[in-house]
């Protein structure tokens, strides 16, 4: 059996995968909060840990893993933006789940094994919220239950942060109703028009934090094989995450590994909502193409920042447009890949990306034992799910340009050029060149086609 080895941030060190059962390898990766359209930052975790996904069922066989991703629609945010749209809280959690699973698609990410949705895990949440406060870590105030993070030695040893700078430097909500400032919300009480659900200590709803510890422990148990996540969930999202669940489970670990993706960037700042820069993953599979889009996502390391722009996108749009004259239909998806080495050291796909072009240079003036491989290959990362077909056409759909004006403007280009107007001729060439169109003068004739 091939060896993973994967970052963790646990012990911030790239180490060597052991599952606690082969047969079935546990993951759980943080999904979205369902209040806005995703954007391409949230596909950046999507499709990494998709990836592993896809790793950990290669190396292990597909039905001997579990891989969690949930859903949060419940959480201010989403009761924010219903105020703001004058809908209801249903109405946008639907809709943007609808949004989220489009996007999944579009990006040809496996469906997880569960994807479970906060809302329908409430009674599960007040249970260990009980428990938290029998056992001494948690206290009610107002309504309200809170974590104390003074109760658990273990407290910033994810982020690698003692409890005496987290209070210094952290921006966590300040509220008379905590004994300190870093306890955080296990419980608290909703407005009469908010969502909320009885509980022993007020009508309101769960912190998001308890959401993920009750929904892994449902589905992977006490301690699981991997957690994962976008870097800015390392703190405070997964270290309460394990503040909780390792207090409530008297157990020193909750995961084993804990994996994070480093931040997709617009001009060096992290895209965010907050920010304002966001680019919707709609937005830019319509654009792209939604394989260019993942192509794009996986071109660098997934430790590594990765800055959106439109150059990488082209890079990634010509190196398909380049590997889809080999596409075919038949491969052997259990070939023994000598490539997937690359996969196996932390998921090093600019690595693996080299290598298959150079498969695809072998490949092309190879025969189709190459081209098989080649094919299979790049269904591994989860590319090629759209057939050559499929992909000419949804070329033609970014292109803006109509075919009529391509026809006139080549028309207006062969003058040009009998008139002896090169200069204008080539202008006329790198504009459609610009628009995506290419053009090729072949035996006196001239041909078009989408780049
Ligand atoms: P959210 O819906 O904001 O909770 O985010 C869902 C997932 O996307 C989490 O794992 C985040 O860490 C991740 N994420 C959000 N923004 C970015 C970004 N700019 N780059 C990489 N990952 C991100
Ligand atoms: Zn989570």
């Amino acid at each position: 059996m091939k060896n993973l080895k994967i970052s963790n941030t646990l012990t911030k060190a790239k180490e060597l995968f052991t599952p606690i059962n082969p047969k079935n390898v546990t993951i759980y990766a943080c999904g979205p909060t369902v209040y806005d359209d995703p954007h391409v930052g949230n596909a950046r975790s999507l499709v990494v840990f998709d990836l592993l996904f896809r790793v950990l069922r290669k190396i292990y066989g597909d039905n001997n893993v579990t891989y969690v991703r949930n859903i949060t629609d419940v959480d201010d945010k989403i009761i924010d933006i219903a105020k703001e749209k004058k809908l209801s809280i249903e109405n946008i959690t639907k809709e943007v789940t609808k949004q989220f699973h489009l996007a999944c698609k579009n990006l040809n990410c496996l469906i997880p094994t569960v994807e479970p949705k906060a809302t329908s895990h409430i009674e599960e949440m007040i249970k260990m919220t009980e428990s938290l406060i029998k056992k001494g870590y948690a206290y009610i105030n107002e309504g309200h239950v809170f974590f104390a993070v003074s109760s658990f030695k273990n407290y910033g040893k994810l982020s690698n942060k003692n409890l005496e700078e987290l209070k210094a430097g952290s921006r966590v909500e300040v509220s008379k109703l905590k004994n300190n400032p870093l306890d955080f919300v296990l419980w608290k009480p909703s407005e009469d028009k908010d969502p909320g659900w009885d509980s022993p200590w007020s009508r309101g709803r769960p912190g998001w934090h308890l959401e993920c510890s009750v929904m892994s422990e449902k589905y992977l148990g006490k301690k699981f094989d991997i957690h994962g996540g976008g870097l800015d969930l390392v703190f405070p999202h997964h270290e309460n995450e394990i503040a909780q669940s390792c207090s409530n489970n008297s157990s020193d670990k909750m995961a084993n590994y804990w994996v994070h993706n480093g931040f997709l960037t617009m001009e060096k700042e992290k895209m965010s909502k907050s920010l304002g820069n966001v680019v919707s993953i709609s937005s830019a599979v319509k654009e792209h193409n939604g394989q260019v889009v993942r192509l794009a996502l996986l071109s660098s390391h997934y430790k590594q920042p990765l800055d959106w722009n439109k150059s990488i996108l082209s890079q990634c749009k010509s190196t398909l447009n380049k590997w889809y004259n080999l596409y075919s239909e038949k491969f052997n998806i259990n070939e023994n890949l000598e490539c997937f080495d690359y996969l196996l050291d932390d998921l090093n796909t600019p690595n693996y990306i080299k290598s298959l072009h150079e498969l695809y240079n072998e490949a092309i003036n190879g025969n189709n034992k190459k081209r098989d491989t080649f094919n299979a290959a790049c269904r591994l990362i989860g590319l090629f799910n759209v057939n050559k077909i499929e992909w000419e056409k949804s070329k033609k759909g970014s292109i803006k340009i109509p075919e009529k004006l391509i026809q006139s403007k080549i028309n207006e280009r062969l003058l040009a050029r009998e008139k002896g107007d090169f200069k204008l001729a080539d202008k006329i060439r790198d504009e459609l060149l610009n628009e995506g169109i290419l053009i090729e003068d072949k035996k006196g004739k001239t041909e078009w086609k989408y780049k």
